[in-house]
């Protein structure tokens, strides 16, 4: 099937290329999906540019009604859009089942927050000044989001962008650009504006840049590796453009001797195999308490043996198939190179290619692997797969010392019985979030965002709205 790309209010016939979408369990393919030009590039951002006017102008309520409608649609085709998710994503299908819910949450919470942009009135120290400051939207904005959440990570962007006034126009990652389609559907039955709501597939580098030399974009917002947000970051100084990065990370999860090990284990889990580890707050190194490290160990092994692999449409499957060849060939090289400097296999390790073609259709085994030290490649580069790499420690100010080690700040967890030492590594971890005994940390009214070179700004609650309003202060002599 051949898809299409939607901008101005309708889905629009293409002339050019497409590339085709696969799924990771087998390599089938699913269908064909446009590569835009550069000249429908400047045709979308002049649609969303001549949208601005009217869109920031309606009211409040205006808007978030549309966001409420567009969640209520979402809600009533979840199944559907799930189904496709699974397909070309690869995750079992009740964890696509949850990214919709999650993702449909944030066009609910934004259509109430929405309504509560608020200026100041600040007083002054001169008697006839009067100083006022409104906040209003910051003109078109260009979203481009990963393959690991193909649904939750456009609606974090765009239910605060269509809320605070802006135009938008998404670019979903080529792996996963199905789910994305199948949303524009219910926006176009929303029935925006013409120009509001947009979606570009095709080369990233080739649209991204048409974008980055347009002045009428205000502002991006991507999710994806620090690589490329490095260079979206000097891209975009050319017109000086607002930037939100959500980036990489390496999240370390610390377990203490007072733990509750049930509770840790099950933090681990949930904070390390969704989407097979294949997420950028996932678990990626775990520090143990010396005089608990067997007994955790132990535990963990039990309850990762019987985490079952497969296709995520099969039942009680947990984990589907990495992205792509690339995606496996890391988790593969990382593990080799941990395995060679002296770390110890304790579950998993084996790979399997099932797919028709060479570049998908790769299963990883849940690993664990211990006496994991910092020589080793797992300890710094972030991990996208399913590698539980055990690191033991002996005192608090190590182990907190050896989870800041590390250039990325995202996510990152801990687990004790003790309030105060749990309130004193909240804030010693250099970590934009911090899960205290739990290892689910996201939600539409929390703001997500990172450290160091894990990002710029925040997504979520009001933080996440403020991404895209400017600041005005206005100046009244009397
Ligand atoms: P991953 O390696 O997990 O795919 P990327 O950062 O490469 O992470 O991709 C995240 C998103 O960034 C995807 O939508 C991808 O198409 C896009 N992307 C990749 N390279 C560029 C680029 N040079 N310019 C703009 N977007 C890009």
């Amino acid at each position: 099937m051949k898809h299409s790309i939607f901008y101005n209010g309708q889905w629009q016939s293409h002339q050019g290329d497409y590339f085709n979408v696969y799924d990771p369990s087998n390599g089938e393919s699913l269908g064909l999906v446009p590569s835009a030009s550069k000249n429908d590039m400047k045709k979308i951002i002049q649609s969303a540019y001549d949208s601005f006017e009217l869109w920031s102008n309606k009211t409040a309520e205006y808007r978030c009604d549309l966001l409420e409608k567009l969640y209520d649609l979402v809600l009533a085709e979840k199944e559907e859009i799930a189904t496709i998710m699974t397909k070309e994503n690869g995750k079992p299908y009740g964890e696509s089942l949850g990214e919709v819910i999650y993702g449909a949450n944030f066009l609910k919470w934004y259509s109430e927050e929405g309504k509560r942009i608020y200026g100041q009135f600040i007083p002054s120290s001169q008697s006839n000044k009067r100083i006022m400051v409104r906040k209003q939207p910051v003109g078109v904005v260009y979203g481009i989001t990963p393959w690991n959440f193909p649904f939750a990570m456009i609606t974090r962007k765009m239910a605060p962008a269509l809320a605070a006034g802006c135009p938008f126009i998404i670019k979903p990652a080529k792996e996963t650009p199905l789910t994305a389609i199948k949303f524009f559907e219910l926006v176009e039955k929303v029935g925006f504006p013409k120009g509001v709501a947009n979606l570009v597939t095709g080369d990233a580098k080739k649209i991204t840049e048409v974008v980055m030399n347009d002045e009428r974009v205000r502002k991006i917002t991507f999710t994806g590796s620090t690589e490329v947000g490095k260079l979206l970051m000097s891209q975009s100084s050319q017109t000086v453009k607002k930037i939100s990065l959500e980036l990489g990370g390496h999240a370390p999860l610390i377990v203490f001797d007072d733990a509750d090990i049930k509770k840790a284990v099950a933090g681990t889990i949930a904070s390390k195999f969704r989407n097979c580890g294949q997420v950028c707050i996932a678990t990626n190194r775990v520090f143990v308490h010396e005089s608990i490290q067997a007994d955790y160990t132990a535990a963990l092994i039990e309850a990762v043996k019987v985490l079952k692999m497969g296709n995520g449409f099969e039942e009680c499957v947990k984990i589907g198939p990495v992205i792509n060849k690339k995606g496996h060939d890391k988790i593969h090289l990382q593990l080799e190179d941990a395995l060679s400097k002296g770390a110890n296999l304790l579950l998993g390790g084996q790979s399997h290619h099932v797919g028709k073609v060479d570049s998908v259709g790769y299963f990883f085994e849940p690993t664990i692997i211990d006496q994991v030290t910092t020589n080793m490649d797992i300890f710094y580069d972030e991990t996208f797969g399913p590698v539980i790499p055990i690191i033991t420690f002996t005192n608090d100010d190590e182990a907190i010392k050896l989870a800041n080690d590390t250039p990325y700040g995202l996510a990152s967890y801990f687990f004790t019985e003790s309030i105060s030492r749990g309130f004193e590594v909240s804030e010693k971890l250099d970590y934009g979030m911090v899960g205290f005994n739990t290892g689910a940390i996201s939600s539409a009214q929390a703001p997500f965002g990172g450290f160091k070179e894990s990002g710029i700004g925040r997504e979520g609650g009001h933080f996440g709205l403020e991404e895209y309003l400017e600041v005005k202060y206005i100046c009244l002599e009397i």
